[in-house]
C-alpha cells in the first residue's frame, strides 16, 4: 500500500520490520482467523505458524524462538525468507504488515494514523509524500479497515508522529 514511496526492493533488502526483539513483540503481526486456519496447518507455503488468540485475531508466537537472554537479539517472523523476504501472498499478509510503518492508534480515545519512527527507509519524520498519501485516501482506507478489524488499533506510544 506504500509502494509509491517504499520500493519492494528496499523492503526486501532491509527486513527490519519482520524481525523482533523481545521489547518489540507487541508489534508482531496480527492475523485474521480465516488466514490462521490456513497457516497453522500444512499449507501451500510449507511453513506452519504458531498463533495465540488476542482480541478476535491471532498473534504470531515468536517468544519461544530466542536463543539467548540478550535483549537485543532479534527473531525473524516465521514467514520471512532470508533471501526472498515475506513468503506470504497479498491475501494472506496481515494488514498491519501491508501498512507498515503506518499504524492506527488510539490516542486519548481518538483514532489517529501515526508513523512508526524506526523504519530505516521512511525515517522518523513524516515526509511530504507520505503525508500526501495518507491524506489522499490511504488514511481513510486504514480507518475503514479498522472498523471491521478493530484489533489492528494499537495504544498510542510517545514518539510516534501523528499524520492524520
Ligand atoms: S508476515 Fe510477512 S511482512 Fe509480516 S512480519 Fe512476517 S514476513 Fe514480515
Amino acid at each position: 500500500m506504500l509502494s509509491k514511496i517504499l520500493s519492494k526492493n528496499s523492503c526486501a533488502a532491509c527486513k527490519f520490520c519482520c524481525s523482533f526483539r523481545r521489547q518489540s513483540l507487541w508489534e508482531t503481526p496480527l492475523f485474521p482467523p480465516e488466514v490462521v486456519e490456513k497457516l497453522s496447518r500444512n499449507n501451500e507455503y510449507g511453513v506452519v505458524g504458531e498463533f495465540r488468540e488476542v482480541q478476535n485475531a491471532y498473534r504470531l508466537v515468536l517468544e519461544n524462538n530466542y536463543c539467548t537472554d540478550d535483549p537485543e537479539e532479534e527473531v525473524p517472523c516465521t514467514f520471512l525468507d532470508p533471501q526472498k523476504g515475506c513468503i506470504l501472498k497479498g491475501e494472506d499478509k496481515p494488514f498491519d504488515c501491508s501498512i507498515w510503518p503506518l499504524r492506527i492508534m488510539n490516542k486519548d480515545g481518538e483514532l489517529v494514523i501515526a508513523l512508526t519512527p524506526t523504519c530505516p527507509s521512511i525515517g522518523a519524520t513524516p515526509q511530504p509524500e507520505l503525508i500526501e498519501l495518507v491524506k489522499n485516501g490511504l488514511g481513510e482506507k486504514i480507518f475503514e479497515y479498522a472498523k471491521t478489524h478493530p484489533y489492528i488499533i494499537k495504544e498510542y506510544r510517545e514518539g510516534f508522529p501523528i499524520i492524520l
